[in-house]
């Protein structure tokens, strides 16, 4: 008999699994508590259930992460992890720590069906969705990475989590929906939806549902302010242009003033960079609850552009700035180790034949 991972079910249907095979209810709160509060990988570490049922858990359920193909270290404390799920794909996981904080920056697909033209994600064909337990698999082995289990929160680094490695989260969204609501739910891990951000390229019928039922901050990979040049560097713009994707932000159910929209936009020399440009955005975002992230653009092998230089940057962002919209230029981190925005791709590829169903 196949055993059922627990790694990837809400803490309802553990707690109906269980009571599949006698556990009550209580033991089912006791059991989520050891795996998303105390970080244990296996049964015999519940101290607080009896040893005879250590043996029952077992022969029903797994607790089993996914494999750490690489681990990594930038010169700036930047973190990557190379996983390996149960069928062997791969897929990255970063985690970029500030004086008080830091965020875990999670993948929801292996590759991406997207091809933006500046992203190194988007050379991959999308090999597969994420399951719920590949999404939470990289939160564990992130916590276990740094050893923040069972700590205070204020003794914790790892505070946030962005929706921002590989794949677009919106064409996977039931299974990041799930993940996410594992991961912010109060008894286990409880990181709030007010500490998590979601980044697309722009599924605008997707967004309000995102909004409504996860409740987490929205970035919004815009990076174009015409729909000729976006429909190149983000293709999925052909499909929702611009002013679709502005007005699902104007109606963003989780946005507010004290809780922004983001507008990431990557800086591309000569492509999307000019004074026009600024002031073309400032007009697009008049009267929605946004703020500005300028991404210098990370270079990979063969790609086709170059990053804006610091004072072209710094002039856009003075535009944007003197507009009332906080524009703060995004740190680049974990070059070294290739762990910059835009640069994850794992070796994974599609077996050949085999159907992707979005
Ligand atoms: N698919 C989602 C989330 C992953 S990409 C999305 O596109 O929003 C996370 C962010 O990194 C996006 O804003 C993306 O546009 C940006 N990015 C991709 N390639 C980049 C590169 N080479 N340099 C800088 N930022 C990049
Ligand atoms: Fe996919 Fe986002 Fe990369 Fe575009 S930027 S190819 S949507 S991962």
């Amino acid at each position: 008999m196949e055993k059922t991972e627990i790694i990837g079910l809400t803490r309802d249907e553990l707690t109906a699994k269980l009571k599949e095979v006698g556990f009550e209810a209580f033991r089912a709160k006791q059991i989520w508590h050891w795996i998303y509060v105390k970080g244990v990988t296996d049964f015999t570490q519940m101290t607080s259930i009896a040893k005879n049922q250590h043996a029952l858990l077992a022969e029903y359920f797994s607790l089993a992460r996914p494999k750490i193909s690489r681990a990594l270290t930038s010169v700036d404390g930047t973190r990557k992890w190379l996983l390996e799920m149960p069928d062997a794909n791969k897929v990255e996981t970063v985690f970029i720590p500030e004086t008080d904080r830091g965020a875990l920056c999670v993948s929801s697909q292996v590759g991406c069906t997207l091809t933006c033209t500046f992203c190194h994600t988007g050379t991959m064909p999308l090999v597969r969705n994420l399951t719920a337990a590949d999404i939470i698999g990289q939160v564990l082995i992130a916590r276990d990475g740094l050893e923040e289990w069972n700590k205070r929160r204020e003794d914790c680094l790892f505070t946030n989590i962005v929706m921002m490695g590989m794949g677009e989260p919106l064409y996977n969204y039931d299974n990041v929906a799930k993940a996410l609501q594992v991961i912010m739910d109060g008894e286990g891990i409880a990181i709030s939806k007010r500490r998590i951000t979601l980044s697309t390229s722009g599924v605008v019928p997707m967004i309000e549902r995102c909004g409504k039922e996860l409740g987490v901050n929205l970035a919004i990979s815009l990076h174009a302010v015409r729909d000729e040049l976006r429909d190149v560097i983000v293709p999925i713009n052909k499909k929702y242009p611009i002013a679709q994707l502005l007005k699902a932000c104007r109606e963003y159910p989780a946005a507010n003033n004290a809780r922004r929209i983001t507008f990431e936009y990557v800086m591309l020399k000569g492509v999307n960079d000019s004074d026009a440009d600024a002031r073309e955005l400032v007009k697009l975002l008049d009267g929605i609850h946004a703020k500005v992230n300028l991404i210098p653009f990370n270079p990979w092998p063969g790609a086709p552009y170059e990053c804006s230089s610091k004072n072209r940057i710094r002039a856009f962002a003075e535009i944007v700035n003197n507009a009332g919209f906080s524009s703060p230029v995004r740190a680049t981190r974990g070059q070294d180790i290739f762990a910059a925005c835009g640069q994850l791709k794992s070796d994974s590829e599609r077996k050949k034949g085999q159907k992707v169903i979005l």
